[in-house]
């Protein structure tokens, strides 16, 4: 089983503004890290390029801020020459867009979308065409870019997508998308939980299949032990995806604002290790527990 920790991202929250609106959106409680001002982010730019050489800048939505370019270029300033942005690719619809993104060096854009199927991923988002834009945003990337592994998409999983994660896993794949994220959802809104045993079994059904031959599938913010064995097991020689798994990760944030600490601590009161199940767990050291508003939903985790 491949596990990895997240590497530190230098995570630079750049605004919460943002032209999707989707319901379980973590924005006010990133209120806490978001940059207050333009001289802000250009201060903690410098600060990340005084001591690293990566950055990743997050929203909100970063791409409709007017500075957005200039954003990537004061990076390129201060040094930092591994520049990643996480978009809902709405604005990646228009090929010049690409090619000024390309053009000025941003080396990783990892794009959320819900789900190709306009309701599903329009009921999530609630903005009408967001989701012709995000796969428009996709094609346009793949043909523009050198190298098409710059792209990743990450899918939030959520009751509203849960049955419909096989078939966008396809149509993503058939469009020449080589890594997907499936993030487990932080929520504790019955709207949007869904059972880890319905995800358990969608994740056999990927695994199992013939047509995704050559995808890499990571699975985050998963407690491990909803997942059978084969699943976890690497030595499964009929598997033809790669898959990883990796945990939830809040410390990912660079910031000249304290309250990222407490943000952390925020974000970690959130999950919980049920003592009579996870004592003597061997995944407990990759594992930061389960969501609290899981063990309403006491079947959810496996024995
Ligand atoms: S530590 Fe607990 S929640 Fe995490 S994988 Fe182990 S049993 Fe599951």
């Amino acid at each position: 089983m491949k596990t990895k920790k997240q590497a530190m991202k230098n995570d630079l929250t750049v605004t919460l503004q943002c032209n999707n609106n989707c319901g379980f959106c973590p924005r006010r409680e990133l209120l806490m890290v978001v940059c207050r001002s333009g001289r802000e982010i250009h201060e903690t730019i410098k600060k990340i390029g005084s001591a690293d050489k990566s950055i990743v800048l997050s929203g909100g939505e970063v791409t409709i801020r007017k500075d957005f370019f200039s954003l990537i270029d004061e990076c390129k300033k201060n040094s930092i020459d591994k520049i990643g942005i996480v978009t809902n690719g709405r604005m990646f619809s228009y090929s010049e867009f690409v090619r000024k993104t390309l053009k000025k060096g941003v080396s990783g854009i990892i794009l959320s979308i819900y789900s190709t199927k306009k309701g599903i991923h329009e009921g999530i988002t609630n903005s009408e065409n967001s989701l012709a834009q995000s796969i428009q945003g996709i094609k346009n990337i793949l043909k523009l870019a050198d190298n098409p592994r710059i792209l990743r998409i990450n899918i939030v999983i959520s009751k509203r997508n849960i049955d419909d994660v096989m078939s966008t896993v396809s149509e993503l794949h058939s469009l020449g998308v080589s890594h997907i994220i499936l993030i487990d959802v932080i929520t504790d809104d019955e709207k949007y939980m869904y059972s880890y045993n319905r995800l358990n079994h969608v994740v056999n059904d990927l695994i199992r299949s013939q047509e995704l031959a050559g995808i890499h599938i990571t699975l985050r913010g998963f407690p491990l032990c909803i997942f059978d064995r084969n699943i976890l097991s690497e030595s499964n020689k009929t598997r033809k995806i790669e898959i990883d798994f990796e945990p939830h990760d809040a410390n990912t944030l660079f910031h000249l604002n304290t309250s990222v600490v407490d943000y952390i601590n925020e974000f970690n009161s959130k999950f919980t290790k049920d003592l009579k199940k996870c004592t003597g767990c061997e995944f407990g050291d990759r594992c930061i527990g389960i969501q609290k508003s899981r063990m309403l939903l006491e079947k959810c985790v496996r024995e």
